[in-house]
């Protein structure tokens, strides 16, 4: 058996412990001014100062001198997360395998988006991964240092190992995709839930800023995917698996569901329903927008969102009355039907009464878009060095 690492005396915990709370505000916030910092941190001007120091002589982050111009006093020097560190993406879909570079400021660098002609079972998409990862090589050599990748998986994940229990539409079971993905890039790889990972995404970068209680609706081609916050960290449940608010009964008389419950809240509010009747053969949440907004006096339009959106509000009411959450962010096609008709959602939830647990809630639609599972995956990947940014981090 290998001997624990050493655990360092208190003085490395706390330095430790300190460059983490910097470059994790610095993160989030993608720019603090050295004086902003020892604010909201509490340390002392000097000893900022220091960790700045050393968090720019690890490469991490940048510092620069303010516009004075702006300035009333003594300007105070900003610090901002360097985009040259950066994460790889992958988030593997019914119809495609997405790749994505992000930079630790948040920024989506590149964006590889591979359709497929079947739905990619998981050496397919070890294999796509491997081989847009091979193409971006001498670029990413060049320019940026990789912490390692994070996968978005529309599935239940054990975050622990990166294996994916049970992803039903792209019929993966118990499969160690993580694993397999490391074996096959030589970079460390984490993977977790999509909906758990775009929920983050969304509290940290997106509609989701600034709330420590939220739950996230997605809605995407092969269901309905959630996410919930609590207390500012994500609800995980034992395993990795809370949050399956698409599997909730909304309708007692609805369809099966291939889950095998029935009326879930997949089956009745599907994009795929939606589709029908716009006449569509596909879309991504953009030419829904568009296409809904085209279709605002088709009778047959009208009465499916009203119908998608009476069961949506009962997903919503039972997610407000578990969690009680300031938050309910809708994203993807979920945040179309909303867009079409202003206001009708928060009616619906509301009009039976919810009592104290609606008090200021808020309902909003994502913000994150096409970026959203890309900066969700990334965070994942994030995760070892925002913790223990001296460590080094880099393969
Ligand atoms: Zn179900």
């Amino acid at each position: 058996m290998t001997p624990p690492p050493a655990r360092g005396n208190n003085l490395d915990t706390v330095r430790q412990h300190n460059l983490s709370t910097v470059l994790g505000m610095v993160h989030r916030a993608g720019a603090a001014s050295r004086s902003e910092l020892t604010r909201s941190t509490g340390l002392n001007r000097s000893t900022i100062a220091a960790l700045v120091g050393e968090l720019v002589e690890l490469g991490l982050v940048n510092e620069s001198e303010p516009d004075a111009n702006n300035r009333v006093g003594r300007p105070s020097p900003v610090v901002t997360a360097s985009g040259r560190v950066c994460a790889i993406a992958i988030n593997p879909e019914i119809d495609a395998v997405t790749v994505g570079v992000v930079g630790l400021d948040g920024t989506v660098h590149h964006r590889v988006r591979y359709p497929t002609e079947s739905v990619p079972t998981v050496a397919d998409a070890v294999a796509i991964g491997r081989s847009i990862i091979d193409g971006m090589r001498p670029d990413l050599d060049d320019r940026y240092r990789v912490v390692g990748i994070g996968a978005a998986i529309p599935g239940l994940v054990r975050v622990s190992d990166g294996v994916v229990r049970l992803a039903p539409h792209l019929d993966w079971r118990d499969e160690p995709f993580a694993e397999l993905l490391a074996a096959a890039t030589g970079l460390p790889v984490d993977a977790g839930n999509d909906a758990n990972l775009g929920a983050n995404a969304e509290r940290l970068f997106g509609a989701g800023r600034g709330y420590a209680d939220l739950v996230y609706l997605n809605g995407g081609a092969s269901g309905i995917g959630a996410g919930v916050i609590v207390d500012g960290k994500p609800l995980t449940g034992r395993s990795g698996y809370a949050g399956e608010l698409g599997h909730t009964l909304v309708n007692s008389t609805g369809i099966r569901c291939h889950c095998g419950a029935i009326g879930c809240l997949e089956t009745e509010v599907s994009q795929s329903a939606l589709l029908r009747v716009l006449d569509l053969p596909g879309a991504d949440p953009d030419e829904l927008d568009r296409a809904l907004a085209g279709a605002s006096a088709d009778e047959r339009v009208l009465a499916e969102v009203e119908r998608q959106l009476g069961h949506l509000a009962v997903a919503v009411r039972n997610a407000a009355n578990v969690f009680n959450p300031e938050l309910i962010v809708l994203g993807g096609f979920l945040g179309a039907l909303i867009a079409v008709a202003p206001g009708r959602l928060e009616m619906l939830v509301t009009e039976h009464g919810l009592g104290a647990t609606a008090e200021s809630l808020v309902i909003a639609r994502a913000e994150l878009g096409s970026r959203l599972l890309m900066i969700g995956a990334a965070e994942l990947a994030f995760g070892s060095l925002l913790a223990d940014p001296a460590r080094i981090p880099f393969p």
